[in-house]
C-alpha cells in the first residue's frame, strides 16, 4: 500500500489543510506541554507567524525513567484549548495503546516516536483510529523497515501516513544523530506518502536546525516538524534544540523559500 509504483504521490486533508504534493507543511511548537501559559503563547506564535500544524508531547518518551514524562491527559486537554482557540491542527505523540482514544480526540496527527516504530501493536491501534499518522523513523530503521511500519497502519484502512526522517544512530558522536537526507528522495522514488524532516530531534542543537531544514527543503521534503518554545533556556526538555517563538517568522519564511526553489 506505501509502495509509489501503484499510484501518484499523495495529497490529503488534515484538519482543513492539504499536506503532500505542492503543499509544504511546517509543523511546529514546544517540544512538551508544560503549562497552559507556555502552550497557549506558543501556539499563538505559530500560528500569527503562520505554522501549518501544532505540535506538543503530553507523553514524553524519555531515556531515564526518572525525567519528565510528560502532563498526559492534562496536556492533552491543554492541547484540546490551544486547537479551540488558534484552529490549528494538533500533532502529538500517543505512546501507549491504553491511551488510543484519549489521544485520538485531541490530535489531528497521531505522531509514533522513532523508539515505537517497530510497535505493531501501536500501530495496528493508530490505523484502526482513522486519525492520520505521522511515522518517525526508528533510531537505526532502514526504509524498507520504515515502509513495513507504515504498511501497519495503512492496511486497517488509513490512508493518511506521514513518514519523518528525524536522524539516524551513525558512528560520528559530534552531534545527537545524523540527518540522513538523502532519506528523502530515495524515499520520495520508493513510495506516494509525504516524507517530512525533523531537525531538532536530529540536530539536538538549535544553531543546527536552520540549516538542515533548508537542506532538507531543498532536498524535496514534504514538510519539517519542527521544536520552537517562548522561553527554551528554561523549557522542561530539549531546550537546546529549540527555537526561540521570536526567531520562528524569520526561520519560516526562509524554509518556505528553499521549498518553493525546490
Ligand atoms: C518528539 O518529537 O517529541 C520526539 C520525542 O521525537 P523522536 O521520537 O523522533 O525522538
Ligand atoms: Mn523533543
Amino acid at each position: 500500500l506505501a509502495s509509489g509504483e501503484r499510484r501518484e504521490r499523495s495529497t490529503f486533508e488534515i484538519g482543513g489543510r492539504l499536506v503532500g504534493g505542492d503543499h509544504f507543511a511546517m509543523i511546529a511548537g514546544p517540544c512538551t506541554v508544560e503549562s497552559r501559559e507556555q502552550l497557549l503563547s506558543s501556539a499563538d506564535a505559530m500560528l500569527a507567524a503562520g505554522a501549518t500544524m501544532f505540535r506538543g508531547g503530553a507523553y514524553k518518551p524519555r531515556t531515564s525513567p526518572y525525567a519528565f514524562h510528560g502532563l498526559g491527559e492534562d496536556g492533552l486537554r491543554l492541547l484540546a484549548e490551544a486547537k479551540e482557540r488558534t484552529g490549528l491542527p494538533i500533532v502529538t505523540e500517543l505512546m501507549d495503546v491504553r491511551d488510543v482514544e484519549a489521544v485520538a480526540e485531541v490530535a489531528d496527527v497521531i505522531q509514533i516516536g522513532a523508539r515505537n516504530m517497530q510497535n505493531y501493536t501501536l500501530l495496528t491501534e493508530i490505523g484502526r483510529s482513522g486519525v492520520p499518522a505521522l511515522l518517525k523513523r526508528g533510531l537505526s530503521a532502514t526504509l524498507d523497515e520504515l515502509l513495513n511500519a507504515s504498511e501497519y497502519i495503512l492496511k486497517e484502512g488509513n490512508e493518511k501516513v506521514l513518514l519523518c526522517e528525524r536522524g539516524i544512530r551513525t558512528f560520528e558522536t559530534a552531534y545527537r544523530f545524523t540527518l540522513d537526507l538523502t532519506a528523502i528522495p530515495v524515499l520520495k522514488e520508493l513510495t506516494h506518502l509525504p516524507v517530512i524532516v525533523d531537525p531538532s530531534h536530529a540536530a539536538g542543537r538549535r544553531a543546527l536546525v536552520e540549516p538542515l531544514s533548508l537542506a532538507a527543503a531543498a532536498v524535496g521534503a514534504d514538510g519539517i516538524i519542527v521544536e520552537v518554545h517562548p522561553d527554551p533556556d528554561n523549557a522542561v526538555c530539549d531546550g537546546p534544540q529549540q527555537l526561540r517563538n521570536d526567531d520562528f517568522p524569520d526561520y519560516l519564511r526562509k524554509v518556505e523559500q528553499a521549498a518553493r526553489i525546490a
